[in-house]
């Protein structure tokens, strides 16, 4: 093939990305992989991995002018100091917004698989029929029974720590051990199962290596060291990231071009074929021009960036962006409502203290509206649950009096517990990204406008979060329970989804069964733009399992 011909072509070498280049790769495809940011190899590229906290400036905060000049991305809990290099600065890519969006971005080679929680719950065959057992949105193409070998050929090569607990709310998967948790989350396990048939406090489960596998081996990742900096890149591969992976994996058969700095401007149409034939690329340093051709495209550039690239791909044919017949293109933009949290102190446990560190934590999957909207709301909630107990930072003295302090036995704090809503926002046709046909970026591609916003659901879903945490906290005898509106935007939740939804109807969606666009056969849309509704779950092992699926429809209909 000479330098600009593939067989495929992916763009976007992060979480799902990766994925389609591995299952392409393994099979013999000669597959381009283009990323706009710079390369990020595993091991070379984790200059902050291995820093203790008093070797950064500010030990591991940021300046107060750092903050000032990045209001947006500072707001993502894991922008620290040893990560900032993994994110974008706010001014990088600007865009404009009707309402409050905070669009958090990591444009690099694995993209935002190095700063992801790793948090892995799969959906249930309740969360695909929500829009039809609650009446909103339209029904998913798919169901549970379509996606669940693809989540089992995902875990295990991904490696997921968790526990098989039986609920068909939340299906079992393919699982490494799980690791401990507090005695403050089995106390509440014990009460929420002694006092609701319903409810379930479950172990978080998580992207991270407990006991590799000879597959874990054979990729180059060892197990879990606990030291809670993933977000810094893990030179263990404790955890799964594109970096560490697949690709890696995909690099090694051969068969994969990998070239970052690429920012992909539109996917070119043929009008005589009816296909796409490739796609633009700027270089991101010294913003020349290049085509590359293909038999496929793969849009993998996150849900709003693939969006935008698709809108930015006109043609006669597709004046309004690449596959929009219907004018649905970045219509029912969705994510997750993280507003609700509720707080509070766990008196009774002062013989027990916290050893160690933990990257996971507890979790109650959903437990209403599942057959049918039983509540005055429509959707689902799951609930992420923090327990701990932290060490006094008694920092006022000096030297042999400071040692003794921070070595006192007795030096702790309360037990504390915090517990985070993770609501499912439903699609509407007004929630939507669309391009700023005023404005550009520096590449001169129009800047993504965003009008996107909660909803009366979504207040009535917090309220029956707020009402029945309250009631288990106190049954749990646990006291000062605070009820938190964080007020934050959409966007701070990074669970960005929709805009090119799957359905079965070409006049109501944008994608088919096969993540394919309904008009271009040849472009496949493969990340969480493809998302009818969002359900509740954190989604990317979802994304991962369709993109999986996505390569090898592709793979099954060249044979
Ligand atoms: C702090 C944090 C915590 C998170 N926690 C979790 C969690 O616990 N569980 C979970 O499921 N999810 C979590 N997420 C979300 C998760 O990271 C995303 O869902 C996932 O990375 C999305 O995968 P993707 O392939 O769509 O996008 P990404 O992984 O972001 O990859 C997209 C890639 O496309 C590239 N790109 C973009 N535009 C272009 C262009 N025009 N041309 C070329 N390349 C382009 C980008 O540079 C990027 O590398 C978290 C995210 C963050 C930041
Ligand atoms: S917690 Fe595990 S996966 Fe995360 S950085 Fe540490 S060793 Fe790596």
């Amino acid at each position: 093939m000479s330098e600009v011909n593939f067989e495929a072509i992916v763009i976007g070498a992060g979480m799902s990305g990766s994925w389609v280049a591995k299952e392409l790769c393994d099979n013999g495809v000669k597959t381009l992989l283009l990323d706009r940011g710079p390369e990020v190899k595993h091991l070379r590229d984790y200059p902050t991995a291995s820093k203790y906290p008093w070797e950064f400036e500010y030990r591991g905060a940021l300046s107060n002018d750092h903050v000032k000049n990045n209001p947006i991305v500072s707001e993502c809990y894991a922008y620290k100091d040893g990560a900032t290099h993994f994110f974008v600065e706010d001014d990088v890519q600007p865009y404009t917004q009707r309402q409050p969006f905070e669009w958090i971005k990591g444009y690099q080679v694995g993209g935002k698989s190095l700063l992801w929680a790793r948090q892995t719950q799969r959906w249930s065959k309740y969360d695909f029929n929500t829009p039809y057992t609650n009446q909103f949105g339209i029904s998913w193409p798919i169901d549970y029974d379509d996606l669940a070998p693809w989540y089992s050929h995902v875990e295990k090569f991904v490696g997921i720590s968790g526990e098989k607990d039986g609920l068909d709310v939340l299906p079992d998967g393919e699982f490494l051990p799980a690791k401990e948790i507090t005695a403050v989350d089995k106390h509440l396990r014990s009460i929420v199962k002694e006092n609701y048939k319903d409810r379930h406090v479950i172990y978080a489960r998580c992207a991270h290596l407990t006991e590799p596998r000879e597959i874990h081996r054979k990729q180059g990742r060892g197990q879990c060291q606990n030291r809670t900096v993933c977000e810094r890149g893990c030179p263990f591969g404790g955890y799964f990231s594109a970096n560490s992976s697949t690709i890696p994996w995909a690099q090694r058969t051969g068969n994969l071009t990998l070239r970052a700095d690429a920012v992909v401007h539109s996917v070119l149409y043929d009008e005589q074929t009816g296909k796409a034939n490739g796609v633009k690329v700027i270089d991101a340093n010294s913003k020349e021009e290049f085509d590359y051709y293909a038999d496929a495209v793969f849009l993998n550039a996150g849900a709003i960036n693939s969006v935008a690239i698709l809108l930015n791909s006109r043609s006669s044919r597709y004046p309004n962006g690449l596959g929009n017949d219907n004018g649905l293109l970045g219509k029912y933009f969705g994510f997750h409502n993280y507003r609700a949290r509720i707080s509070a102190d766990c008196p009774g446990f002062e013989d027990r203290v916290m050893d160690g560190r933990s990257p996971t934590n507890v979790y109650m999957p959903r437990y209403v509206n599942i057959n049918r909207q039983s509540e005055t709301f429509k959707g689902a909630y799951g609930v992420a649950i923090y327990t701990a107990r932290y060490r006094k930072q008694e920092t006022k003295r000096l030297g042999q009096d400071l040692l003794n302090d921070l070595l006192k036995d007795k030096n702790f704090m309360p037990w504390t517990i915090y517990s985070m809503m993770m609501g499912e926002t439903l699609p509407k046709e007004e929630n939507m990204i669309s391009l700023n046909e005023n404005k550009v970026d520096q590449f001169g591609i129009p800047l993504v406008h965003f009008n996107v916003g909660y909803d009366d659901n979504d207040e009535k879903m917090m309220e029956h979060f707020y009402q029945q945490w309250e009631e288990i906290y106190d049954k749990a005898g646990f006291t000062n329970i605070q009820r938190i509106d964080t007020g934050q935007p959409p966007g701070r939740d990074i669970h960005e989804m929709g805009g090119a939804r799957m359905g079965k109807d070409p006049n109501d969606s944008v994608l088919n069964k096969n993540n394919q666009l309904h008009t271009v056969e040849n472009v496949y849309v493969s990340d969480g733009a493809c998302m009818t509704s969002t359900s509740y779950q954190n989604p990317s092992l979802t994304y991962m399992a369709l993109a999986a699926r996505a390569a090898n429809h592709f793979l099954k209909s060249r044979k």
